[in-house]
């Protein structure tokens, strides 16, 4: 392992807010190391620090062995370098959950440090002005579409002005198209069933998916009503707080979650959908955020046991089975926080064999992480091009056409590697095939 320094002759303060972290889970660690493989930063740094297990230890011995080791700058580089992927989940014959585990550990991190001034700046406007506040991020996106569309940006670029912006300027290139804001608002509270109802199901339409993939959560909608469910799309749900859970902004996460689950209640749902992955884990999580919430606790179990991925409430029900043929070769990306976080592998690949002429060609190693992981393509820029470069070679070697994934952050993150190799290749969520097969027109035309 490489070698933290412990500092006995320094004063150590005491940490605040261990009594969130989850000990019963951390304890059930043998230290036996089989996750170490399956690990994308270990794969890349062959570091122990940077494995699950090291990660583990390094929590038990700051939270627990009276501060040996202090919670400081490599402290935070190790916890912060892990993507949250959850492959060791998968891995871990103990059941140990250490996706729940590192995120607490970040957020006993940030209520014991102060950041530097910038990451400050950044992370409230982010996590604290923007993420929750829906009628901000319309305008936001507003702006960034009116960027796109007067060809600001193509000037920008022609100009070279995004190399003189250095980090900015980078995060800028990743910026996908913004579709026309007005396509949102074509999203009703309430979409009827096509034909006899058989199901009331609440939608989450996202904060960020809503305002880039407007697209498939219409495709989403379409889909569900297509299924004889009666969509509820409630204007007053925010973001689900899956970014601050991963960041350590937990009493924003918190926050965001009451809002839900009141909002959500109200409706008397019989199931609630999502198509984004990320967000979906921590929505099924919520009953483990809430734990210590006396008002909130059970109203959160009931929350998350009505939560279900797009894929797996289409494969519980008797999906009608489209009947437009779709002849394109299409490669499935499994998202970590489906195939990790909810253990859902089967029912995506269902949705797409259900199309009549698609030809399914596996991925290799399709559960690893493209190393988009939320924001971690800009928080960790050279680790997430590392792994994405990975990722990219085996799609590269698939010759689809098509690469379905049902993430908007490995959406992102694959159309990014897609577009620098210069591949012939549309990055789609399997829900967009679908609804496709189902309005019978092709999905590259
Ligand atoms: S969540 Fe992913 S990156 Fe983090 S320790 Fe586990 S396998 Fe490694
Ligand atoms: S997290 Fe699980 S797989 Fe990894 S060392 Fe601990 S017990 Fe073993």
């Amino acid at each position: 392992m490489q070698q933290i320094q412990t500092q006995p002759e320094q004063e150590t303060l005491p940490i605040v807010g261990t009594e969130i972290f989850s000990w019963s889970k951390w304890d059930a660690c043998t230290h036996c190391g089989l996750c170490l493989p399956t690990c994308p930063t270990y794969r890349e740094l062959g570091l122990e620090t940077d494995s699950p297990r090291g990660r583990l230890y390094l929590m038990g011995a700051s939270f627990r062995d009276n501060n040996p080791i202090p919670i400081n700058e490599d402290w935070e580089k190790f916890i912060y370098r892990c993507l949250d992927c959850r492959a060791c989940e998968t891995a871990c014959p103990s059941g140990v959950h250490f996706g729940e585990l590192v995120e607490e550990a970040r957020a006993i991190y940030e209520l014991n440090t102060e950041r530097p001034a910038e990451h400050r700046f950044w992370r409230r406007l982010v996590f604290k002005e923007l993420l929750p506040h829906t009628d901000r991020l319309d305008f936001i996106f507003e702006l960034m579409w009116l960027y796109q569309r007067l060809g600001i940006r193509w000037l920008v670029q022609k100009l070279g002005i995004l190399k003189l912006m250095g980090r900015l300027g980078e995060m800028e290139s990743l910026l996908p198209a913004i579709p026309d804001p007005s396509l949102k608002y074509t999203i009703r509270e309430f979409t009827p069933a096509k034909g006899e109802a058989k199901y009331r199901v609440g939608f989450i339409s996202g904060c960020v998916m809503n305002q880039v993939f407007t697209e498939t959560n219409l495709a989403t909608i379409r889909v569900l009503s297509e299924n004889g469910c009666d969509v509820i799309t409630p204007h007053q749900q925010t973001c689900c707080g899956a970014l601050h859970v991963h960041n350590g902004v937990r009493d924003t996460a918190i926050e965001l979650a009451r809002n839900n689950i009141d909002v959500f209640a109200a409706e008397d749902v019989d199931v609630i959908i999502i198509n984004a992955a990320g967000c979906g884990a921590t929505l099924k999580e919520y009953e483990a955020l809430m734990e210590h919430d006396p008002v909130y606790a059970e109203k959160a179990k009931t929350f998350s046991s009505k939560m279900r991925d797009i894929s797996e409430f289409l494969a519980e029900i008797e999906m009608k089975p489209p009947e437009g043929e779709i002849h394109r070769r299409v490669t499935y990306d499994e998202p970590c926080h489906l195939v990790h976080g909810q253990q859902i592998q089967f029912q995506p690949r269902k949705v797409l064999q259900s199309i009549p002429g698609l030809e399914l060609i596996e991925l290799q190693e399709s559960e690893w992480c493209c190393g988009g992981a939320g924001i971690y393509n800009i928080t960790q820029p050279e680790m997430s091009r590392e792994i994405l470069a990975r990722k990219m070679k085996h799609i590269g070697d698939t010759d689809a056409e098509i690469i379905a994934t049902g993430n908007p952050g490995c959406v992102l993150q694959i159309q990014v590697g897609v577009k620098e190799q210069g591949l012939p290749m549309k990055v789609m969520h399997p829900i967009d095939l679908l609804d496709c097969a189902y309005r019978k027109v092709d999905p590259l035309e």
